[in-house]
């Protein structure tokens, strides 16, 4: 029962909300490539229209024309093998008549199962596996009388990362959990107000951005207006993996754009690991800024060593055996006249598991590059995460098992150098209690043992966000 992903709202009369929700889950489907979906609100009953594939391809002219109202809400989603079915598709209706409500939820509720049993003994029943029903039903459940109270009182019971976006037939409502995990922001165009998982969505619709929205805090947006309830809330824990990797370099979160953030990750890494080389590649496209930070930094030209294939996407078609055993090739393509006898500083974001990386270090020799030294925008990641990030079993994560120079000469690299604590906290320029680093630290924010007993920590997870060399890239 795991979640993860891009979620958009927008309340707007007179406006095509489908059409404007289209496009602002088209500006965050870098979140989540398995699904997308949209439930409008015509303030009589809740349409909905939710499928497999990218946005691009799960929506049309027609599919868009029946989505009609005033309000909408719209979910990409994430998810790895064993969870992609289509009954797990967002946004999740559940309810009858005036007791509707629609939610795209971005997180892990890391009490999910705890609660679904609870919620079946008392005759709520589930159409799919994932814990935003969970949380849709949490809401329905409560004795609250406004729709405020009662996500109020849901979130008093939740425990994990969870940005909401919800609709019912008169209201949209945001909701960021008390840690403040994933990002969420408020934005306002000519008639209306959004709600994104990112401010790049605001941009590619016209919209202003107005502020984020804090942890802890519910926007309700209503004939009304816009208004805010925010309880006392504890530490935040914003996960640091959105400036390292999830979010796109064009976004801004907490006042810092993106790009911004990783050349500092880049500059950093040049001053924590400088080393003799000839250019400088920053593996496309997360590490393209910290790559240009590097070079900067440094003082060696930045070199366009690596092509992406941006424009496949998601793909149905399931590669054959020939096609396969290209990995990595199909994801990028060396340039030799760029490598060829040079020495190479190769920034990528993280390693994870650490299986993507030695095919990419092999294709680079190949390709003549004389020496490679790899920098890493991130510390070596030790531990798992239990906030929606796919990224492995603690036995999976190469870091846990190996020495940085075992994982050098794993990779097949000249050098290998990760990125300090200390300098990552430096470049995304603000307090460190202010992020999640549990999967570097081992220093869970919330009290995770509770949940699950240590065995857990070794437990395989599956339908959650992915780091890069866990399937993502
Ligand atoms: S454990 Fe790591 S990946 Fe998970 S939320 Fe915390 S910082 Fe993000």
């Amino acid at each position: 029962m795991h979640e993860n992903c891009a979620v958009f709202g927008i309340y707007a009369p007179n406006e095509d909300v489908a059409r404007i929700t289209f496009f602002g889950l088209f500006a965050l489907q870098h979140r989540g490539q398995e699904s997308s979906g949209i439930a409008t609100s015509d303030g009589k009953k809740l349409h909905i229209y939710a499928k497999m594939g990218l946005a691009s391809q799960v929506f049309n002219e027609e599919a868009l024309g029946h989505l009609t109202g005033n309000m909408a809400i719209g979910h990409n989603r994430y998810s790895t093998r064993g969870s992609n079915r289509e009954c797990n598709v967002q946004p999740v209706v559940v309810g009858r008549n005036s007791n509707t409500i629609a939610v795209a939820h971005n997180g892990n509720i890391v009490n999910a199962e705890h609660l679904y049993e609870e919620l079946s003994e008392q005759g709520y029943t589930f159409q799919s596996s994932t814990d935003t029903e969970v949380i849709a039903n949490l809401i329905l459940a409560s004795p609250e009388k406004n729709w405020v109270d009662r996500i109020r009182h849901a979130m008093r019971r939740l425990q994990g990362a969870y940005s909401l976006t919800i609709l019912t037939k008169n209201g949209l409502y945001g909701v960021r959990d008390p840690f403040g995990v994933r990002p969420l922001c408020l934005g306002s165009i000519d008639n209306g107000w959004i709600l994104a998982s990112e401010t790049c969505a605001l941009d590619h619709i016209g919209a202003n951005f107005i502020r984020e929205i804090e942890p802890g805090e519910i926007v309700s947006i209503t004939d009304n207006g816009v208004d805010s309830y925010r309880d006392e809330v504890g530490r935040r824990a914003m996960c640091i993996f959105e400036y390292i990797y999830f979010a796109r370099p064009d976004s801004v979160i907490n006042g810092r754009l993106i790009s911004t953030a990783r050349q500092a990750m880049g500059a950093g890494l040049a001053n924590e690991y400088p080393v003799a080389a000839d250019i400088v590649v920053g593996i496309p496209d997360s590490a393209t800024s910290a790559g240009i930070g590097y070079s900067r930094e440094s003082g060696i030209p930045i070199g366009e060593g690596l092509i992406k294939n941006r424009y496949v996407g998601r793909t149905f078609i399931e590669p054959d055996q020939r096609i396969r055993d290209l990995g990595v090739k199909l994801k990028f393509n060396p340039m030799p006249y760029m490598l060829e006898d040079k020495r190479l500083v190769l920034v990528d974001d993280s390693i994870v598991r650490g299986t993507t990386t030695p095919s990419v270090v092999k294709i680079l020799r190949r390709a003549g590059t004389k020496e490679v030294h790899m920098r890493i925008c991130a510390p070596p990641i030790r531990y798992p995460c239990f906030f929606g990030v796919d990224m492995a079993t603690r036995r999976e994560l190469i870091a846990a098992q190996k020495s940085i120079p075992e994982i050098c000469e794993f990779i097949g690299a000249d050098s290998l150098g990760f990125l300090s604590l200390e300098g990552l906290i430096k470049a995304v320029a603000l307090p460190k209690d202010n992020f999640c680093l549990a999967c570097f630290t081992g220093d869970y924010p919330i009290p995770i043992q509770l949940e699950m007993d240590k065995l857990a920590l070794e437990t395989t997870q599956s339908g959650r966000q992915a780091l890069p060399d866990s399937g993502r890239r």
